[in-house]
C-alpha cells in the first residue's frame, strides 16, 4: 500500500472520528426528548383540570342523592298522614294532598337533573380515560425514544472507541516524516490534508494539475503536494 493510500485511509479515520462526535450530540434527540415532556405535561394538566371538575360533579350528585332522599321520606310521610285516617278534616287533607303534589313535582325535577349529572360524570369519566391513555402512551414514546437514544450512544462510543487502534495500525506502516507532513497540513487544512487527484485535477482545491505533478502523483511513491493548496495528492487506482 503506498504512503499516500495510508495517509488517506488515515484522514478518513480522522473523519469518521468527527462525524460520531457530531452524532454523539445529537441535538434532536434532545428536542424530541422535550417536545414530548411538554405534551405528557400539557396532558396532566388537563388531566388533572378535568378530575377536578369531575370531583365537583360527583359533589353536586351527593347532594342531589341527599335531596332525593328527604323527598322521598317526605312523599311517605304525607301519604301517611292522607291515608292512614288520622285526619278527615277535609281543608286539612287537602292541605296535605298539596303538599305532596309539590313533593312529587320536586322529586321528579331532581331525577331529571340526576340523569343529566350521570350523563355529565359518565362524560367525563371517558374524557379522563382517554387523556390517561393518550399520556401513558407518549410516556411510553419517551421511554423507547431514551432507551434508543442510549443504544445509539452506546453503539457511537464503541465505535470511536475502536478508532485510535486503527489509526495506530495504519501509522505503524509509515514514516514518522509522512505523519509529522499529515498531521501539519491536518490542522492547515482544517482536517482535509490529503486530496484526491481526478480526471488530472486537485479535488482539494479544484484547479487543474500540470502533466508532470500528474505523473509523479501516479507514478512515485514520493509526497507530493498540489502547487496551488498544498495538500498532499492521492490518486485512487
Ligand atoms: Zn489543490
Amino acid at each position: 500500500m503506498s504512503t499516500t493510500e495510508l495517509l488517506y485511509q488515515l484522514q478518513q479515520l480522522d473523519e469518521k472520528k468527527k462525524e460520531l462526535k457530531e452524532e454523539l450530540k445529537d441535538e434532536n434527540f434532545a428536542s424530541q426528548k422535550d417536545k414530548i415532556a411538554v405534551e405528557i405535561e400539557k396532558l396532566e394538566k388537563a388531566i388533572k383540570g378535568e378530575k377536578e371538575e369531575l370531583a365537583e360533579l360527583k359533589e353536586e350528585m351527593k347532594e342531589l342523592e341527599f335531596s332525593s332522599s328527604r323527598l322521598a321520606r317526605d312523599e311517605e310521610s304525607y301519604e301517611e298522614q292522607l291515608y292512614s285516617g288520622e285526619t278527615s278534616n277535609p281543608k286539612e287533607l287537602n292541605q296535605i294532598q298539596e303538599k305532596l303534589n309539590k313533593t312529587q313535582e320536586h322529586k321528579e325535577e331532581i331525577e331529571e337533573e340526576t340523569l343529566d349529572l350521570m350523563m355529565k360524570i359518565e362524560n367525563k369519566e371517558s374524557k379522563i380515560e382517554k387523556l390517561t391513555q393518550k399520556r401513558n402512551e407518549r410516556q411510553e414514546n419517551l421511554e423507547e425514544l431514551k432507551e434508543e437514544h442510549q443504544r445509539q450512544q452506546k453503539e457511537i462510543k464503541a465505535e470511536l472507541n475502536k478508532i485510535p487502534q486503527e489509526k495506530d495500525a495504519i501509522k505503524e506502516k509509515l514514516s514518522s516524516e509522512a505523519i509529522k507532513t499529515y498531521n501539519k497540513l491536518y490542522d492547515l487544512k482544517h482536517g482535509k490534508a490529503v486530496a484526491k487527484l481526478k480526471d488530472n485535477y486537485c479535488l482539494g482545491c479544484r484547479m487543474t494539475l500540470p502533466l508532470n505533478v500528474i505523473k509523479k502523483v501516479k507514478y512515485s511513491n514520493e509526497l507530493i503536494t498540489c502547487d496551488n493548496c498544498g495538500r498532499i495528492l492521492y490518486y485512487e487506482e
